[in-house]
């Protein structure tokens, strides 16, 4: 039986710590998160964000735009965000409406504010194997988990599935900077089950329910299930059909519960840490 990677207990625990920095600090960390149009699920992380900014004594601002404001108009607000110098963390809450021009918007923000670590100068520092000013949240969030469980990645065969610069890309350049062998798979790559069956690390980010089955699994590997899909009462799941591909793996992630907490937490954690780069604490 596999051993469960309980993201949402890791996350409690990192946070507590920072609360504990945070409680200590006279002039608090501040988090604006800017929220353009009315996708029912982007407000209700942004929300969520919101809330747990607030329990652990970090300042949120929400910044909401309508459906049909102006890429202008969203780059002026950034603008004002990283001349405030009362703001650390910029986060720009995605997907933005169709209109806009998301490139653009997220390579205006500062990079040393670019708290979801998105702009080309961030990703770029983790490509050419430099820290960043911050990593993006999920794929961090998967390299404290990984931390955590004490799973060795040096010389390890990692396998991620998805190329998004929000997960896949960057999650591929952070293993191969811990020393794993990576492969990152996408929609055209052939032969998928052949190449997952080699993974020692196997990571999904496809956003594609069922489509890691138990026979695309090495035994005894570690899975880490990123995606999260509605299914038909409801409820959420991940890519990997779980129940399947459970008894023949080392460790694995639940969906809910699993890198999802460990997102929000990376969040946090990366808004105190800009807030002590640009203090020089
Ligand atoms: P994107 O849609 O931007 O990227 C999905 C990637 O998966 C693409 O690179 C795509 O390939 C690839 N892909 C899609 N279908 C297949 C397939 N059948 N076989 C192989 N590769 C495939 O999604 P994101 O990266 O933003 O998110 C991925 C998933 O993770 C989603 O379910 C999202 O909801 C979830 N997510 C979860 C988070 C969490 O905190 N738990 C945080 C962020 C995302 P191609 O490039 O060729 O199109």
């Amino acid at each position: 039986m596999a051993k469960l990677i309980e993201g949402k207990l890791v996350a409690k625990k990192i946070l507590d710590n920072l609360s504990d920095e945070i409680l200590f600090l006279e002039k608090k960390p501040c988090l604006a998160v800017i929220i353009a149009g009315n996708d029912p699920a982007s407000k209700i992380y942004v929300n969520s964000k919101k809330k747990k900014a607030e329990e652990l004594g970090i300042k949120s601002i929400v910044i909401e735009l309508p459906e049909n404001c102006t890429q202008q108009e969203i780059l002026e607000k950034i603008y004002t965000l990283n001349n405030d110098d009362s703001v650390n963390a910029i986060l720009v809450q995605l997907p933005l409406p169709a209109h806009i021009d998301t490139k653009e918007v997220l390579e205006k923000i500062n990079p040393i504010k670019d708290v979801d670590g998105l702009h080309s100068y961030n990703l770029g520092r983790i490509a050419s194997g430099n820290k960043p000013y911050s990593y993006p949240c999920t794929p961090m969030g998967i390299i404290r988990l990984l931390e955590y469980y004490d799973i060795a990645v040096d010389g390890q065969n990692a396998v991620v599935i998805g190329r998004s610069n929000l997960v896949g890309r960057p999650l591929s350049y952070m293993l191969l900077n811990a020393n794993a062998t990576v492969t990152t798979c996408h929609s055209k790559t052939k032969n998928l089950a052949k190449i997952t069956g080699q993974a020692d690390i196997l990571i999904s980010a496809a956003g594609q329910k069922g489509l890691v089955k138990a026979g695309m699994v090495k035994k005894g590997a570690v899975v880490i299930d990123v995606g999260i899909n509605r299914q038909q009462d409801g409820k959420l799941c991940g890519d990997v059909d779980f129940w399947e591909v459970e008894p023949d793996v080392s460790y694995i992630t639940p969906v809910p519960g699993g890198v999802g907490p460990m997102t929000i937490c990376s969040l946090m954690q990366n808004t105190f840490d800009l807030y002590k780069i640009q203090n020089r604490i």
